[in-house]
Parts: structure tokens; C-alpha cells; sequence
């Protein structure tokens, strides 16, 4: 362990709430067109800030929204810390629901209810306050860069191609990313996997034109049922998916791994419970946590053919369809799974049928080195806040540019979530308490100066 003041003391948590109230009142929503204006602000606010602290920061235009880029690089021979974040919102709407203006940031109950407030702007100037609090001590024990995006919301679709054009200036050795959810409330958690996903529709034909289910029926090949049908075999009883070849290469969960997990609080009731339903179907032989995080599966996302419309229409269909996404674990590549359903789902079309796969999108998994300094740097920041050790989980679900990031920029990506899913992302009433936010800034500034220590980065 590394000997650094407690930076608790020093902490001004009065003026770090207020510069984030601020930051709030800003409807920075990148899906309105009719808040360029605000979405600019938003970003000037950012640059202007971390200016100040004595970053070399410029907004930059991008096809939509601005992005902010910020450096300070006075720790020659230390690691270079990216840190990436967010400073758009999901729109605000229904707006009835919330309880105070999403953009008029309330504290209640020791929480921020505020649009933004968890996602991603508390999170990620909780990394900015972070730096201040650090530099109000002496000079940042590492380099810092900041790249904060206005455009997550929708996709962020000018995101990779500046990360493609500015690779060099981005270069560093360890990525931080914060805008996720914490396991549970006093634990704090390291995420160090996603999963990756192949998203393709299935189509299948029957007759040349929709049929008299009188004249026809018993006789024409139904593709609404063949859909059915084929997609009833693409997994087995035990929840395991059929497709030749789908789990070959796959990284097996390691039995430290899964006893990990085993020990986390978690209940499969309370997780139901939460859900709406009395039980979780999945592959055999693996629990909920491991299903979700460590497992790859297959789920029919949509459905339609034949007639959908009021009362009844005897109809027999000409074609039906799906769309079918699978989520991917590391080992596993989107393309080539990708091309096994395609390759699969017409051998399984019955007589009078035809099926075609049509791919839509993938992504790859990822998983980060459970031992590397950087998890061991995370972990020991997090001690010193949260007086614990953090539970190393996955998500089940993907972040696209971390592609590019491992691609274009080959550092690892540490997630540090601040927050919990009960902060209500993306709903009304969004918040993020006022402990974790301090305690987040807290993070920012021990994991930094963990990463500076001599034993890290290595
Ligand atoms: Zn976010």
C-alpha cells in the first residue's frame, strides 16, 4: 500500500456540488435537434473548467456534437490516464413523471435528482473534481487526458472515426471509464468484461402470395409456423444453444472465477422478484451470474408475419421473420457466429420453406486481465474509500468503443462504475446519491494517485 494523505479532509464537497448542479441545469440532449445550442454550452462549460484547473483543453466539432478534449501532462515517466466520459443525456421525456424538473437538479433524501446526474455527467465530473482536489495537493501523479463525448446517447457515431484521427494524442496507457453501475450499494465493484453480440433477422418464405386458410390450409407449407419451428431448435431443453459450432473456442469460465461470483450477494428471488416472475430459465449447469456475464446465449428479440390487425383474417402467410440477437463471450468472434446461423438456419427450414439469415450489426466481446496493475491499483483506490475490497464482475451487456479504444489506441479499459441501477439511468427521476458522487471523486483521486505510485504501471 502506497502512503497518501487521506484526501477526505481536503475535500470542498459544498463547491462539488454546486459545479455539478450546474453542469445539470445544461439540457444537453444529443437526440434534440433544438439543443445544438445547449449541447455547445455544455462542452464550452467543460473545456472552460478543466482550463482552468491547467489542462490544454479545446472543444473540437465533430458531424454532430462537440467533443472535449483535455490534457495535462506534467508527470514525465508516470503512466498516461485516459479518462472517457459522456456529456450528453437521454431525453428527458415523460416529463410528467418527474417528480422535480429533470434540469433543475434537487437534493432529496440525500440523492441528486437530476437528468445526467448518475449518466454520465456525475460520473464523469466526479473524475474532474477528482483532478482539482488532487492539484489543490501538488502536481497529478500521472498524466491525465480526458476525452468526453457529446454523442453516447445516440450511438456515438463521430466518436471512432476522431479516436481513428487523433490515435496519437489519445495514447495511453490505461483507459477509465466510469458510467455504469456499481454490484450493490456499500460495494464497490470493478468491471472487467462485456459481452459481445451478433444481431441478424431471420426470414423465412413460404408460398408465392398469402393463401385462404380454408382453401389452402392442411396443404401449404405455413413459414409462421416454420419460424416457429426453427427457432424452438436453435436452443435445446437444457437452454444450450444448437447452432454447430457456436461455443467452440469459447474462454471457460476459470472455477476462481465462478467461486467469485458464487460469493457475491446476490439472490436469484430478490433478482426475479425484480423482474416480474417466479423463475430464471437458462443453460443448465450454470448459475444466474455466470448465464449473465460468463455465458453466451440467444434470444428472439422480435417476431411478426401474418395478419396482426383487429378480429380475424384466415389468412395463411407468405413469409415470417425474427430478428435474433446473441450475446457473445470472450473466445467467441461476431463474424464467424455470424456466418454459423447463416450457414445453420436454412438446414432447419421444414418442407415447403425456405430460411435465410440477413446479419445486422456485431460486436466482440471483451475481457480485461483480472491480475493487471490497473485492476490492483482500482482496487486499492476503492479500499481506501469504501473500506472494502471491490467484487470483480463482467457485464452482460456490450460497449461498442471499447472496440476502438483496444483497437485504435491498445490500452486496456478499467471500469470504475460510481453509481447503481437503482439510480434510475434513462428513466424519470434519475439521481445519483450525494455519497456516491463524493465518494466517487474520492476514487478518481486515490486511483490516481495509485497509478502513480511505483509499483503500478509496470
Ligand atoms: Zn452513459
Amino acid at each position: 500500500m502506497t502512503q497518501t494523505p487521506d484526501l477526505s479532509a481536503a475535500l470542498n464537497r459544498e463547491q462539488a456540488n454546486e459545479e455539478l448542479f450546474a453542469l445539470l441545469r445544461l439540457p444537453s440532449v444529443s437526440a434534440d435537434p433544438t439543443r445544438t445550442g445547449d449541447m455547445a454550452a455544455t462542452a464550452e462549460f467543460l473545456r472552460a473548467k478543466l482550463g482552468g484547473l491547467g489542462f490544454t483543453a479545446r472543444t473540437e466539432a465533430t458531424a454532430g456534437h462537440p467533443i472535449v478534449y483535455a490534457e495535462r501532462l506534467n508527470a514525465p515517466g508516470k503512466p498516461t490516464v485516459l479518462i472517457y466520459g459522456h456529456y450528453d443525456v437521454q431525453p428527458e421525456a415523460p416529463l410528467e413523471e418527474w417528480v422535480t424538473p429533470p434540469f433543475e437538479p434537487t437534493i432529496r433524501d440525500g440523492r441528486i435528482y437530476a437528468r445526467g446526474s448518475t449518466d454520465d455527467k456525475g460520473q464523469s465530473y466526479a473524475h474532474v473534481m477528482g483532478v482539482e482536489l488532487l492539484l489543490s495537493q501538488g502536481e497529478l501523479p500521472v498524466n491525465v487526458k480526458f476525452l468526453l463525448e457529446g454523442e453516447e446517447e445516440i450511438g456515438s457515431p463521430n466518436l471512432e472515426p476522431y479516436v481513428r484521427d487523433h490515435a496519437d494524442e489519445l495514447k495511453a496507457d490505461v483507459i477509465v471509464i466510469s458510467d455504469g453501475s456499481r454490484f450493490g450499494p456499500e460495494i464497490p465493484s470493478i468491471t472487467y468484461g462485456l459481452r459481445g453480440i451478433s444481431y441478424v433477422e431471420i426470414h423465412v418464405q413460404g408460398a408465392s402470395r398469402d393463401l385462404h386458410s380454408g382453401s389452402y390450409g392442411g396443404a401449404a407449407p405455413n413459414p409462421i409456423n416454420a419460424l416457429a419451428q426453427i427457432i424452438t431448435r436453435l436452443k435445446d431443453d437444457q437452454g444450450r444453444v444448437t447452432i454447430p459450432g457456436f461455443y467452440d473456442g469459447i474462454d471457460e469460465l476459470t472455477d476462481a472465477e465462478r467461486q467469485m461470483w458464487a460469493d457475491l450477494p446476490h439472490s436469484d428471488a430478490a433478482f426475479a422478484a425484480s423482474i416480474g416472475v417466479s423463475a430464471l430459465p437458462g443453460e443448465a449447469g450454470y448459475t444466474t451470474l455466470e448465464r449473465l456475464w460468463g455465458r453466451p446465449t440467444l434470444d428472439v428479440n422480435g417476431i411478426w408475419g401474418g395478419y396482426q390487425g383487429e378480429g380475424s383474417k384466415t389468412v395463411i402467410a407468405a413469409k415470417a421473420g425474427a430478428k435474433v440477437s446473441m450475446r457473445l463471450v470472450p473466445g467467441q468472434d461476431p463474424e464467424r457466429v455470424t456466418r454459423l446461423i447463416t450457414e445453420y438456419v436454412p438446414t432447419l427450414a421444414p418442407e415447403g420453406t425456405t430460411a435465410t439469415v440477413h446479419p445486422l450489426h456485431g460486436g466482440r466481446p471483451f475481457k480485461f486481465d483480472l491480475n493487471s496493475p490497473y485492476n490492483h491499483a482500482a482496487n486499492r483506490a476503492l479500499h481506501r474509500v469504501y473500506g472494502r475490497d471491490a467484487v470483480f464482475t463482467r457485464a452482460g451487456g456490450g460497449i461498442p468503443i471499447v472496440a476502438a479504444f483496444n483497437d485504435l489506441l491498445r490500452a486496456p479499459v478499467l471500469f470504475v462504475d460510481m453509481g447503481l441501477n437503482e439510480d434510475a439511468l434513462h428513466s424519470p427521476n434519475e439521481s445519483f446519491a450525494v455519497n456516491d458522487y463524493h465518494n466517487g471523486i474520492l476514487t478518481s483521486a486515490y486511483l490516481l494517485q495509485e497509478l502513480g505510485a511505483p509499483n503500478t504501471g509496470e
